[in-house]
């Protein structure tokens, strides 16, 4: 069977075949182009794990405390190697990116503290850590207040309102690279970079901490290349290559990272103890196809965007756009389209593809 006829067994016409590869052919460079980036991050991270010396015993992982856990102490050291920090806590005890970036947050604030979002609103689930939508146990609760600057309409930084918000109480600043489930553009690494040296530049001593979920990857370069202090991600995002079965990391300055550390386990305890059961092996195996995977990720976003700006449809970023995260937002303006959407991807996936969403 050829596979023009595996396709049209599997619901795809010779139509949207042809639609399909026609429109690959025109981004073939823009692949190229990403495949490039996979080859640059892959080798970031393959150096990292050659300067750690990983070896075949930093694959098993511990049970009970987890002293003395050399697989995970190793991981923290190619995560800290490749995003170029002085250390990391990468760990799957963080169940998720809420919890990763809630424990850097927390760690690093004390009462009467203020935090800063200088890339508007962050990300939904944040708002409750944050006790913008009062909730137990947030920020807010324990005296640290919070302030907020908005991206401009053209969703670049604000400089003299950044200027104007930042205060003797100002200790954190918190960044979001990726869009979210907003609609205003991703931000780059480059642009990033300028924000974090003007902020240092008015306020030497606050924390940037950029939130990298969904970022990771996509560009030669990571916040923490440009000044952050922490970057905070989830594993089960692109890091953990679609292979770590659960986790969160945190790659910052040893202070930041010590600071997140007792908060995860214990004051006293900090980084020390943490058993990894089976992760060690599958959070290795999934940094190091994590390029890969992202890039991979990357170009079917692009594919998309491409497919459906040729259907008429408001994509966010545009197929020629440049790229700082994985995630694609297409406008399909009704109910019925999105349910079909939904049930197409779901029809082509590898599990349960016989259910309806
Ligand atoms: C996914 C995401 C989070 C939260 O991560 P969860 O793993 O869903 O808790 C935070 N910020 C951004 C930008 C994200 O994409």
């Amino acid at each position: 069977m050829n596979k023009n006829s595996i396709y049209e067994m599997m619901g795809i016409s010779p139509e949207v075949l042809a639609f399909g590869e026609n429109v690959l052919a025109e981004i073939k460079d823009r692949f190229d182009a990403i495949d490039e980036m996979a080859e640059y991050n892959g080798l970031k991270v393959l150096n990292a794990m050659h300067k750690v010396r990983i070896s075949e015993a930093h694959l098993s992982g511990t049970t009970g405390y987890g002293y003395n856990d050399m697989g995970r102490d190793a991981i923290e050291e190619v995560y800290a190697k490749t995003f170029h920090t002085e250390d990391a806590l990468v760990r799957p005890l963080i169940a998720c990116g809420t919890h990763a970036l809630a424990v850097a947050m927390s760690g690093n604030l004390r009462p009467g503290d203020e935090l800063l979002a200088i890339s508007g609103k962050p990300y939904d689930t944040l708002e409750e850590v944050i006790g913008t939508r009062p909730s137990r146990g947030s920020l807010a609760e324990y005296g640290v207040t919070y302030a907020q600057v908005d991206l401009t309409p053209e969703s670049h930084f604000d400089y003299e309102g950044i200027k104007a918000a930042i205060n003797e109480r100002t200790h954190l600043i918190h960044i979001q690279r990726s869009k979210g489930y907003a609609s205003r553009k991703t931000l780059g690494v480059t642009e990033i970079g300028e924000v974090i040296a003007y902020v240092k530049s008015l306020k030497p001593d606050v924390i940037v901490m950029v939130d990298n979920c969904y970022g990771e990857f996509t560009e030669e370069r990571e916040p923490s290349d440009v000044g952050a202090d922490m970057i905070v991600g989830s594993l089960i995002k692109n890091p953990g290559g679609g292979l770590a079965p659960i986790g969160g990391y945190i790659a910052g300055t040893k202070e930041c990272v010590e600071n997140a550390a007792v908060r995860l386990t214990s004051p006293g305890l900090g980084k020390e103890v943490g058993a990894t059961l089976d992760a060690n092996r599958y959070i290795l195996q999934g940094f190091f196809s994590a390029p890969t995977v992202t890039a991979s990720a990357v170009e079917a976003a692009v594919f998309a965007a491409a497919i459906y700006e040729k259907l008429g449809f408001k994509v966010i970023p545009g197929s020629k756009d440049p790229r700082y995260d994985i995630i694609q937002a297409v406008t399909l303006k009704s109910p019925e389209r999105i349910q079909a959407f939904c049930k197409g991807i779901q029809a082509g996936a590898p599990v349960d593809a016989h259910v309806t969403p």
